[in-house]
């Protein structure tokens, strides 16, 4: 599963030659979860990532080629969320690899890996860290307590989270999470998002059936614009004839 590869480059690599903070990955690390939305009133709040109309954006994405997410790190570009005295923008990314299995299998085993994972933003809730995210345009908000900020809550902590709650989905193998805090043009990360999106909408597509018309289908412009995902399609459909016992008329 290599559709996404091209954009994990590409947003990976729209820091140029910046170096964030690095923290290898500690489960035993990860900051309190309350299992279950916190709400943080605007009276207790120190700061919100991604408030006040400041830029925002979050994306998932999924890989098969290890050289991409080689280990499970936290990467922090800018302010920590201890030195964040005011609202700030907000990017949050997480790339993802996963077992390869082959063919047919692997666009249905990535597709599952994806829709887990996108409910795992859903499901971690650091405490006074709270999260409200908009599926249709990508925004990723975060109200953080005054509590947190006293606490001692930092983006190592927080990302240690996540990546427990990811490492409880079967076959994912190594997660990388970056934050930024001083990027205030975030448009490459937000169409970069978008076109995830569109990807794995067309992915749905070419799982939902056996329907193969490239002229008449509302994906083709992806399809034109992302190498493999005719080919996935075909071998959808050849896996699918195989199954239902269909053959080819002559
Ligand atoms: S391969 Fe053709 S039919 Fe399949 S999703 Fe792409 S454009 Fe649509």
């Amino acid at each position: 599963m290599n559709l996404y590869d091209e954009l994990i480059k590409t947003m990976d690599g729209g820091f140029g030659d910046r170096a964030p903070s690095v923290y290898a990955y500690n489960g035993a690390k990860a900051w309190e979860d309350t299992g279950h939305n916190e709400l943080v009133m605007m009276r207790d709040a120190a700061y919100e990532l991604g408030g006040e109309n400041n830029p925002t954006v979050n994306c998932t994405c999924v890989t098969t080629t290890p050289d991409l997410v080689p280990r499970d790190e936290i990467l922090v570009y800018g302010p920590d969320l201890q030195q964040i005295k005011r609202s700030t923008p907000f990017l949050r990314l997480a790339f993802l690899d996963v077992e390869d299995i082959g063919e047919a299998e692997d666009e249905e085993k990535a597709y599952n890996a994806i829709k887990k994972l996108e409910f795992v933003r859903y499901n971690v809730h650091p405490a006074g860290y709270m999260v409200r995210v908009s599926t249709e345009s990508n925004r990723e908000q975060v109200r953080v307590s005054k509590a947190a900020v006293s606490k001692g809550i930092t983006f190592e902590k927080v990302g240690n989270d996540y990546i427990n709650k990811y490492k409880e989905i079967p076959g994912v193998k190594h997660v990388k999470i970056i934050f930024a805090t001083d990027v205030k043009d975030l448009s490459l990360w937000v169409s970069s998002a978008k076109k995830v999106d569109d990807i794995t909408k067309t992915l749905t597509h070419i799982l939902d059936g056996i329907n193969f018309d490239c002229g008449s289908c509302n994906f083709k412009e992806v399809c034109d614009d992302t190498p493999g995902l005719k080919e996935a399609h075909i071998r959808q459909r050849e896996d699918l004839k195989r199954r239902l016992g269909i053959k080819d008329r002559n």
